[in-house]
């Protein structure tokens, strides 16, 4: 397959401000060195607890970050070396879904003008036509087109969802990058929100970096999946294999903590030892050590490289 987008030793150190003088006090690393790739048409999913680094990584590939080092090639440009006038076309082929939809839709504007704000950003098309494609979108994401004079808090959760997807799908974007697109709302809800992003990936060719705490909730949407530990991807591989055999003491334990759907398997809890390092000040050698039940002494002090195994699959862990 052919890459839409490819990251590259991302990073995004944050300065912890506050000593004397403004001096720095140290960094949080909240993106140390991430790297991987999305081929057009696929969806990769990209998993962890909070505070990891996932929200950053999606951030920077639209530069709603700055990265502080790496390179992110999209369509075969190099992101990272644009100028701000040129990020302006990328822009538009990559759009966001956000977890809180009622956050990041303006309560003060109709839901037509917020799905034709993005159109008038970028200058596509006259006012005629941009109403009717408000219109079209509404009825794509399931919704009315006489939805479109009516204001974000007369809707549903899943609605003020449905909208935040007309509104990232408006320009016609490559790439969309979903930051827990469905946390936040009821159980009941995910479901539908999920199979209509599948749908709406099939009917136009969408590619998707799908990010969540919960693996649950990207097992079935996902082609691939990242797990990410403390500012760094620790295994990355197809879900099916990923799910079935996860390699990584780290995703064996978030794994065994999604609740298996068969009453006749139950899978044993790995209780994780500790709480998760500060980003700014993480453990040395592999940043899991101090939680890792299967944890050697050359954890400690030695980093473990993503490496290949046998099934194409990259795992950060010297057990392999
Ligand atoms: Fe556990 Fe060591 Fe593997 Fe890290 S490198 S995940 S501490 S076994
Ligand atoms: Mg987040």
């Amino acid at each position: 397959g052919e890459s839409l987008l490819k990251v590259n030793d991302l990073k995004k150190h944050f300065p912890i401000e506050g000593g004397v003088l403004g001096r720095t006090l140290g960094h949080v690393k909240a993106v140390d060195g991430v790297s991987f790739a999305i081929e057009k048409g696929e969806t990769l999913g990209l998993v962890g607890e909070s505070g990891c680094g996932k929200s950053t990584t999606g951030r920077m590939l639209l530069r709603l970050i700055e990265p502080s080092a790496g390179r992110i090639v999209f369509a075969g440009k190099d992101m990272t070396k644009l100028a701000k006038s040129e990020l302006r076309e990328l822009r538009k082929d990559i759009q966001m879904i956000f977890q809180d939809p009622f956050a990041s839709l303006n309560p003060r504007h109709t839901v037509g003008r917020i799905i034709e704000e993005p159109m008038i950003v970028h200058k596509l098309g006259g006012k005629k036509e941009r109403k009717k494609r408000v219109r079209e979108l509404l009825e794509v994401v399931g919704l009315s087109s006489y939805h479109a004079k009516r204001y974000p808090h007369q809707f549903s959760g899943g609605q003020r969802q449905r909208i935040g997807i007309a509104r990232a799908l408006a320009v016609k974007p490559k790439l969309i990058v979903a930051d827990e697109p469905v946390s936040a709302l009821d159980v009941s809800v995910q479901s539908q929100v999920l199979n209509l992003l599948q749908d709406l990936q099939e009917q136009f060719g969408l590619t998707f970096l799908f990010i969540a705490h919960d693996l649950s909730v990207v097992r079935h949407f996902s082609d691939r999946v990242g797990v990410m530990y403390l500012g760094r991807i620790v295994e990355l591989g197809a879900s099916k294999e990923l799910y079935e055999d996860p390699k990584h003491p780290y995703t064996q334990a978030l794994l065994s903590a999604v609740p298996v759907p068969d009453p006749n398997y139950q899978n044993e809890k790995i209780i994780l030892s500790g709480d998760v390092p500060s980003p700014s000040n993480p453990p040395s050698g592999c940043t899991f050590h101090n939680r890792c039940p299967m944890a050697m002494d050359h954890c400690k002090t030695k980093v473990p490289e993503l490496k290949e195994l046998e099934d194409g699959r990259l795992t950060a862990c010297h057990l392999y």
